[in-house]
């Protein structure tokens, strides 16, 4: 027998689709019958009703960039002085001492605040990481992220398989790389091969996160190299002389199923290759803001068309992983979107790009007949930014 939930008011994100007052939904077995007016739904579907009062129902969320493996790094990094002394002090911590109860409890929160989907980013335990994604409940991709400039023989090497990620058709593994300056050119190229070979799986950088990444690529000067070198890292980097969009876009990197997260340094020209390539941008305005790197610029990549995503980054530069959070950040920075707006950024945009390569991800994002039952409530910390505009 189907159950209905009852709200005073929901979001159903059908594109078009107005605000439905004293709403309901119908679920079956994991699935959603119809969504509409209570008295419509009601009048097809008998079964007993949850009244969840007066909230704004709407689809569960995608979380698009997050790093579980630094979950063990809340409130340990220096925030508000930009990129390099936020790197020092990440650098100072054990980054990739992998703390499983943590994640599965950040990823049992994640549900229970309404996330359905997470695309986490690993660089050295994403085969410990994988099986812990396809335990929870939620839809996922673990990104092996790739660093370093050895090139396989074989690029589907670089490809982790995980036989739990397999078996629970929730999610998939996919490969990563980290950014244009810390994996090698080819490395990158090879790492955009796998997961095109596989069946055009999403495939992730981190793009133009600040003005340090610029320089290195630029003009091979930064603070940042400059810490890296005194690591004996990248001693002998090679700038290749150009801003990173053009460059990632001359390597073949940038296609549907290309993510790039950050965004915060294009220009206008830039945005207009991204728009044109078909790529989709991740934006992470919290963890921008809490290292201050700057703010990404999510108006123009709007207006360029650009398929535009949120995501928390991890917890070494944010205080949780609720995209709510940065709903919340962009009614507050741009008071000329709605709340629907703004939801489609984390629910049927990322539900267009994930669900390229991942089947259980064209079943969110919306509440309509056929998708999966899964829900979130607008938190009053959003309703009241809405409220007092
Ligand atoms: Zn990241």
């Amino acid at each position: 027998m189907p159950e209905l939930l009852r709200a005073a008011q929901m979001l159903v994100m059908t594109p078009g689709a107005p605000v439905v007052k004293d709403a309901a939904v119908a679920v079956e077995s994991g699935e959603i019958l119809a969504a509409g007016q209570y008295a419509d739904v009601r009048r097809e579907h008998s079964g007993p009703v949850r009244d969840l009062g007066d909230v704004v129902l709407a689809p569960a969320t995608f979380n698009s960039h997050v790093h579980l493996e630094m979950c063990h790094l809340l409130g340990k990094t220096h925030g508000g002085e930009g990129f390099v002394p936020w790197i020092k002090s990440l650098l100072a911590q054990p980054l990739y001492d992998l703390d499983a109860a943590r994640v599965r409890a950040e990823l049992l929160r994640a549900e229970q605040r309404g996330v359905a989907f997470m695309a986490d980013i690993s660089t050295h335990n994403a085969p410990a990481i994988g099986p812990i994604m396809a335990g929870s409940g939620l839809g996922f991709v673990s990104f092996r992220e790739v660093i370093g400039n050895d090139v396989p023989a074989d690029s589907a090497e670089l490809l982790p398989r995980v036989r739990e990620v397999d078996e629970c058709g929730r999610g998939v593994m996919s490969v990563a790389g980290h950014a244009l300056y810390s994996t090698g050119m080819e490395r990158l190229r090879a790492s955009k091969q796998a997961a095109r070979a596989a069946g055009g799986l999403p495939w992730s950088l981190h793009l133009a996160e600040n003005t340090d990444e610029d320089d290195m690529l630029l003009r091979g000067e930064s603070d940042f190299l400059d810490l890296l070198k005194s690591r004996g890292v990248l001693s002998g980097y090679d700038a290749p002389g150009e801003r990173p969009a053009p460059l990632a876009e001359r390597l073949g990197l940038l296609d549907a199923d290309s993510l790039l997260v950050h965004c915060v340094t294009l220009t206008p020209g830039d945005i207009e290759l991204v728009a044109k390539s078909g790529a989709t941008a991740c934006l992470c305005p919290r963890s921008n803001e809490f290292i201050a790197e700057g703010t990404p610029p999510l108006r123009a990549l709007l207006n360029a068309g650009v398929n535009l995503c949120l995501g928390t980054d991890g917890l070494c530069s944010n205080a949780d992983l609720d995209p709510y959070g940065e709903v919340a950040w962009v009614l507050a920075h741009e008071p000329d979107l709605s709340l629907t707006d703004a939801l489609a950024l984390v629910t049927t945009n990322p539900a267009r790009f994930f669900g390229r390569g991942i089947p259980y991800a064209t079943r969110l994002g919306r509440l309509e007949r056929g998708f999966a039952a899964r829900f979130s409530v607008v938190p009053a910390s959003v309703l009241e930014i809405l409220s007092q505009r």
